[in-house]
C-alpha cells in the first residue's frame, strides 16, 4: 500500500482595497489607476446607474468596460481581481443578497477585490455597505474632494435641493462637495 499525502490546499485570502469619500473625490479614478486592466480582472457597476452605460468611468475621463450587476456574479471564481464601482448602491432593491457577504466569500476564495463608493450620504449618514467594508478592508483609502465654496478639503456630499430620494444618481447639477464648515442639508 502506498501512503497518500493528505495535503491541504491553503488558498491565501484575497486583498480588499476600499476607496471611500464624498462625490467628486476621484474614487473611480483611483480604482482604475491603482489597478490597471489585466487578464483575469472583472469590472462591476450597478445595473441602474445609466450615466455610464456598462462601464466604470471617472470625471477625469478614464473609462473601462464593466458588467452591470444586480447580484454577485455566479462566475466570480474565474477571476483573480474584481473591481466594484459605486459600492454603496449595492443594496435592495438594486442588489439581491448581501454584497459584503458576497465580497467576503470571494476574498476567502483568494480573489482580490477593490471597491469604490460613497462613505456617507448627503445627510452625513453612513452607507451601511461601505461602513462594513471598512471593517473588512486590508487597505482603506479615505479620499476628499474640494469644497465647492472655499476649496478646502471636503469630506461631505451636499445635495442642492431635496428630491425625496437617498439613492439618486446625479452630477454637479444635483450635488456638491462641501467641507465641515460649508456642509448643509438641502433646502
Ligand atoms: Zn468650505
Amino acid at each position: 500500500m502506498t501512503a497518500r499525502l493528505n495535503e491541504e490546499i491553503v488558498v491565501p485570502r484575497g486583498i480588499l482595497t476600499v476607496y471611500a469619500g464624498p462625490m467628486f473625490a476621484g474614487k473611480s479614478a483611483h480604482l482604475l489607476v491603482d489597478h490597471p486592466d489585466q487578464e483575469g480582472s472583472l469590472c462591476l457597476a450597478p445595473a441602474f446607474d445609466t450615466r455610464s452605460g456598462a462601464s466604470i468611468h471617472s470625471r477625469v475621463g478614464l473609462r473601462r468596460p464593466a458588467r452591470s450587476i444586480s447580484c454577485w456574479p455566479s462566475d466570480f471564481a474565474r477571476f483573480r481581481h474584481i473591481l466594484l464601482d459605486e459600492g454603496h448602491f449595492m443594496i435592495a432593491p438594486h442588489y439581491t443578497g448581501d454584497v459584503v457577504a458576497d465580497i467576503a466569500k470571494s476574498l476567502e476564495a483568494g480573489i482580490d477585490i477593490s471597491v469604490a463608493g460613497l462613505d456617507t450620504d448627503f445627510m452625513q449618514h453612513d452607507f451601511d455597505v461601505m461602513a462594513r467594508l471598512r471593517v473588512l478592508a486590508d487597505r482603506y483609502v479615505p479620499l476628499t474632494a474640494r469644497c465647492h465654496v472655499c476649496e478646502a478639503p471636503a469630506r461631505w456630499t451636499a445635495k442642492k435641493r431635496q428630491t425625496g430620494h437617498v439613492l439618486e444618481t446625479g452630477d454637479d447639477d444635483l450635488y456638491e462637495a462641501r467641507c465641515d464648515a460649508h456642509w448643509a442639508p438641502p433646502d
